[in-house]
């Protein structure tokens, strides 16, 4: 008798268990049965054979519509040509011995066919392919089988090893399985209609009906949630065990006097949020908390806030930023909010004041060693920087609050590393502005309590967004970014590529913006479009090219046109930032860096070029830099794309503000994998089957139970089967970890 962790070769061979572990990674029973079948086919039903793709892999069911055969010229023996139909399509077969074949591939015998579709000619053929034929009667075992049942197709395992060889030993696997432990508890089996395990791999490997599999693929993607919710309770729960120090604020403090200082009213969502935040820094345990809200919202004061009670406790905040550009506009923004309260220990300024500290990677020596040293010393209350560079230089005197914004692009692992840095354990503030739909919020940051900001302040005005596709139209956009100059605004354009003017055109993939400190572009590939040839030619706009293109353009004489990548040099980023904040830059020509925070209220106009390369999320991102102050916003998708699927996605975009409608587009449009990858989970995804909206009931039922049994149980005693699921899921992460490197 077998479990899930005997291997394969015992139960059905060598022979048998060689191809799958070679070919499908296949090496236990437990692998196996999770390898389950692609599809599933009626016996009696044909396979409409209208959808057969050139070169694809495919197994079909087919009948027998006529056999010929003839003498080869060369050599001895006889060919066989068989005809295969749907009942309306036609497909060859070519054997180039009829040896073996002629007695089983009759007219009118139906099977299963399998190989590699080619076109021979006007005909489609099959190439040497695979077949079992149903009504043989050497072959009645086989049929006998099937009568009644679906029949599981499996993706083969090289040639020696078509589908049905697969399901055979599936079918060896099964009747030789001991029991197996089922980690779903029986009461949750039981309120949620669940099979237990071994009837769902009996249903997924043998199914009857149509019902059969699609209980066992519930139970199947229960299971993918439930996993990955024991996970996060437990982490939850172990976050609860850790101790710091609670930071309270104090009277007359920082806060205070920052508080008698700004110039407008907290929204009520602001002050809501305030509120369950400094009740998070009251605790002994430390916060981990994700503040979403859209661009503008308001989400810096709040962890400005949140920052200066940490420095009141005599505590010390650090703030990260995806870049470098972003870290010195914060620094600039926080250090003009607070005004002489950022000076502290300096002659003139506030007696309960701090210090703010801004870290970047290409600061000359001198400054950043000071900038360390008062880090280290306590001296600075707080310290701003880049993500990497805090997490790997920075010593803190007594780090209390950890703030990051934009948590895209901060996975679970970096989550971690901060959480080693202080003495105790800081409390940790994410700020996104890519609003996060629930779903995401509870597997992929479901270890965090969320809060929302959902107003935006009031006097923001509203962004119009057009898209541009008309070749026409195109003279237009730089006439109306002109009128927008003349009435005293600025203007960004943004461009998927740096470019590089030597070479222009000939380039390509290099040039993409994806320097280190820049966030990259987000290509979008369109499955239903080929390649992305256009990159490749260079025919993307460039920021150098468009820069060229613009100062030429009658439209724009006399317009002061800058341009800003990250290729350029960290100070000469920094003066085009200033000059187009104190605007003595019109036209701003840059790459995606100015897609995160970038705030400059006198930009009433954003060109996107190319705005089919980017995703529906990076778009809605992107035009928030406009319409931020009292003028309302204008941003132009500008395409050349023929697909109508891309027009559309464009027109989507044009025709909502609501970050939420358009992140579960996003969604729905991308795969679970792109959502959840490495870049942003910060592990190998273990979602497969989910789909985190359709499935939005069930792991929303998942997580409800997973709560409670670690509740209850935290470490499991009472649940070994769960127990060494989630060890196992956990090995797996790592594992995947450690090859990345
Ligand atoms: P976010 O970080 O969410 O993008 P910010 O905190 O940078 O938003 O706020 C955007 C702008 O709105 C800033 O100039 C800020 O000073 C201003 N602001 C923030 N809160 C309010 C408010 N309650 N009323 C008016 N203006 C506000
Ligand atoms: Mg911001």
């Amino acid at each position: 008798m077998a479990d899930l962790s005997t291997p394969l070769g015992k139960v059905v061979g060598q022979p048998s268990a060689s191809p799958l572990a070679k070919h499908r990674d296949i090496h236990t029973v437990g692998d196996l049965l999770d390898f389950v079948p692609r599809r599933y086919f009626e016996p009696g039903k044909l396979t409409d054979l209208s959808s057969l793709v050139e070169g694809e892999d495919v197994t079909i069911v087919a009948r027998v519509d006529r056999v010929t055969t003839r003498p080869m010229r060369q050599r001895k023996g006889r060919m066989l040509n068989a005809t295969i139909t749907d009942g309306k399509r036609e497909l060859d077969l070519t054997f180039f011995s009829a040896y073996g074949h002629e007695g089983r591939l009759v007219p009118g015998a139906r099977g299963l066919f399998a190989g590699t579709v080619g076109r021979y000619h006007q005909t489609w053929q099959l190439t040497h392919p695979d077949y079992q034929i149903f009504d043989l009667e050497e072959e009645q075992e086989a049929v006998e089988q099937y009568t009644g049942n679906l029949i599981p197709i499996y993706l083969p395992a090289g040639k020696q090893m078509p589908s049905w060889k697969v399901r055979n030993v599936a079918q060896i696997v099964l009747t030789s399985l001991r029991e197996i432990p089922d980690h779903v508890p029986p009461d949750v089996r039981t309120r949620r209609g669940l099979v237990d395990i071994a009837s769902m791999y009996r249903l997924l490997h043998q199914p009857s009906t149509e019902k059969d599999v699609s209980r066992a693929r519930y139970r199947r993607k229960y299971d993918e949630a439930f996993t990955v919710q024991t996970v996060l309770a437990q982490r939850r729960m172990a976050g609860e065990g850790v101790r710091t120090k609670p930071r309270l604020p104090i009277a007359r403090g920082l806060l205070e006097a920052f508080d008698a200082r700004i110039p407008f009213e907290l929204t009520a969502g602001q002050q809501e949020v305030s509120a369950e935040i400094a009740r998070d820094l009251a605790c002994e345990h430390p916060m981990h908390r994700l503040l979403q809200g859209e661009v503008g919202s308001g989400k810096t004061v709040v962890a400005l806030r949140a920052m200066l009670s940490v420095v009141d406790s005599g505590g010390q905040a650090a703030l990260l930023a995806p870049t470098e550009v972003l870290a010195s506009q914060h620094f600039r923004s926080i250090t003009s909010m607070l005004g002489d309260l950022a000076e502290g220990g300096l002659l003139g300024g506030s007696e309960i004041g701090t210090r703010v500290t801004l870290l970047t990677g290409s600061q000359p020596t001198g400054i950043r060693r000071k900038s360390l040293l008062d880090a280290a010393s306590g001296d600075s209350g707080i310290v701003i920087g880049t993500h990497a560079l805090i997490q790997e230089h920075v010593q803190f005197f007594d780090l209390g609050l950890v703030v990051v914004d934009e948590q895209h692009r901060f996975g679970v692992e970096q989550r971690d590393a901060l959480r080693g840095k202080g003495k105790q354990p800081p409390h940790v503030l994410v700020m996104t502005a890519t609003p996060i739909p629930r779903t995401v919020a509870m597997t992929v940051f479901g270890d965090m309590e969320t809060s929302t900001l959902t107003e935006l302040p009031t006097g923001r005005s509203p962004i119009a967004t057009h898209v541009v596709s008309n070749p026409r139209w195109f003279q237009r956009t730089w006439e109306r970014v002109a009128e927008e100059v003349r009435a005293g605004h600025q203007t960004y354009v943004v461009c998927p590529r740096i470019g590089d003017l030597e070479v222009a055109g000939a380039s390509g993939a290099a040039a993409v913006d994806s320097s280190d400190e820049d966030v990259d572009v987000e290509f979008v590939v369109d499955e239903s479009e080929p390649a992305p040839t256009r990159e490749l030619r260079g025919e993307l706009h460039s920021v150098l090219q468009m820069e060229v293109e613009l100062r030429d353009n009658p439209a724009l004489a006399g317009l002061r046109i800058a341009i800003l990548h990250g290729r350029m040099a960290a100070d000469d980023k920094d003066e085009v930032m200033r000059g187009f904040a104190a605007g003595t830059i019109d036209v701003l020509v840059a790459t995606t860096v100015i897609e995160v925070g970038v705030d400059v209220a006198n930009a009433t106009v954003m060109v996107i070029m190319d705005a089919d390369r980017f995703g529906i999320s990076q778009l809605h991102q992107l035009r928030g830099r406009v319409g931020r102050g009292t003028s309302p916003g204008l941003c132009l998708l500008v395409t050349e794309t023929e697909s109508e699927m891309v027009q559309q996605r464009l027109l989507s975009v044009a025709a909502t503000n609501d970050g939420f409608t358009l992140a579960r587009l996003d969604l729905e449009q991308r795969r679970e994998g792109d959502v959840l990858g490495a870049r942003q989970s910060g592990g190998k995804s273990q979602l497969r089957l989910l789909r985190l909206l359709r499935d939005e009931d069930l792991i929303l039922a998942a997580r409800e139970d997973a709560f409670a049994i670690v509740g209850a149980d935290p470490g499991l005693e009472q649940h070994p089967a769960l127990r060494h699921v989630i060890a196992s899921a956990l090995d797996d992460e790592q594992a995947a970890y450690l090859e990345r490197g």
